[in-house]
């Protein structure tokens, strides 16, 4: 069986691609796990995912889904990964963070935050033989890395060591309101260092490591299990985002990555112990022992519904006929 669980999201269509663009939705509901498309050409193409998550799906079901097993394994030291991919606009951001990480309404609050939750939940439950520590760091990825934890952005660049974040800062976290305030600093860190580094928000990785360590009173043994939360950079195709010069040279380093997250992952899931190429981007590099052997990965592939959006992000992530 693959580790590997793949799901799609769709948001609702937006007022300007209603009134403006007069776009319809492009996708009809077969069941929990398969739709049909309707491309650009009129045609009818069947997908078929883990599981499908349509236009009035809630937050809540998303977490249970995709992300509430990952949480269970990593208190257990099992490692794990939960990637938001798409386009810009799809939806990842919304679904990694929900509308703000302090003071969201409950219906609207992101993975993040649930994570964070659960992950103290089990910790509060597990049993008193059992201590745990729990650490976040959060970095932004393009060309260079970017610690978010501190208060001025730092640049760290680690070439020669090849762990890339051993430069970053781990903050020990005691408990869900201090994580919670933590990403929250971290995510308007995010929008400092993008701004000062002349990087557009949506052409970065966000990346949020939770690194659960557990110690057992009675054999001493310690064991960590560490969970990765990917909010991706936007998909579509570069040329689409008008850039030149360094700009267009970043916006090619983050599909370069991103295509190899795809090799990565396809790699994986095909399994036949062949070769996976983490080392082809910093970013399969950051997640390479959290992605594959026994470690668990959710792919949350984000969606416009309409005709006009829909056909990139789909047919560049399914390489896999479907199912049916
Ligand atoms: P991305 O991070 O992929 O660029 P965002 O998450 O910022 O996209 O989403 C774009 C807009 O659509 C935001 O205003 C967001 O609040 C809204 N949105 C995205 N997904 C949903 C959803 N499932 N339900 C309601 N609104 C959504
Ligand atoms: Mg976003």
């Amino acid at each position: 069986m693959s580790n590997v669980t793949v799901c799609v999201r769709f948001r609702p269509l937006s007022l300007k691609e209603k009134k403006v663009h007069g776009d319809s939705v492009c996708i009809t509901c077969l069941d929990r796990e398969s739709f049909i498309f309707k491309d650009e050409k009129e045609e009818d193409l069947p997908f078929c995912f883990d599981r499908v998550f349509y236009q009035d799906s809630a937050q809540a079901d998303v977490y249970e889904f995709l992300a509430l097993p990952i949480v269970q394994d990593t208190v257990k030291a099992i490692n794990g990964t939960i990637i938001t991919y798409g386009q810009t606009g799809a939806g990842k951001t919304y679904s990694m963070e929900g509308l703000g990480i302090l003071d969201c309404d409950e219906n609207k609050k992101g993975l993040l935050p649930r994570v964070v939750d659960g992950l103290f939940q089990c910790i509060n439950s597990s049993p008193e033989d059992i201590k745990y520590a729990v650490k976040l760091s959060m970095v932004l990825v393009f060309g260079y890395l970017f610690d978010l934890s501190k208060d001025n952005v730092q640049i760290k660049e680690n070439k020669s060591q090849g762990i890339i974040l051993s430069g970053a800062s781990e903050m020990p976290i005691l408990n869900t309101e201090e994580a919670l305030k933590c990403l929250s600093r971290g995510i308007s860190n995010r929008a400092v260092g993008e701004t000062q580094m002349n990087v557009s928000s949506s052409r970065s990785h966000c990346v949020y490591v939770f690194s659960v360590q557990r110690e057992s009173a009675i054999d001493k043994r310690v064991k960590t299990g560490k969970l990765i939360l990917v909010d991706l950079a936007g998909s579509e195709k570069v040329e689409k985002t008008g850039a030149e010069g360094k700009v267009l040279e970043e916006a090619k380093n983050i599909n370069k990555s991103l295509s190899s997250l795809g090799n990565v992952i396809n790699a994986l899931t095909n399994g036949r112990g062949n070769h996976i190429p983490y080392r082809d981007s910093k970013l399969t590099r950051i997640l390479q022992d959290a992605l594959g052997g026994n470690s668990r990965t959710a792919l949350l592939c984000c969606c416009s519904p309409s005709s006009s959006n829909a056909s990139e992000s789909l047919t560049k992530l399914i390489k896999t006929p479907p199912r049916t």
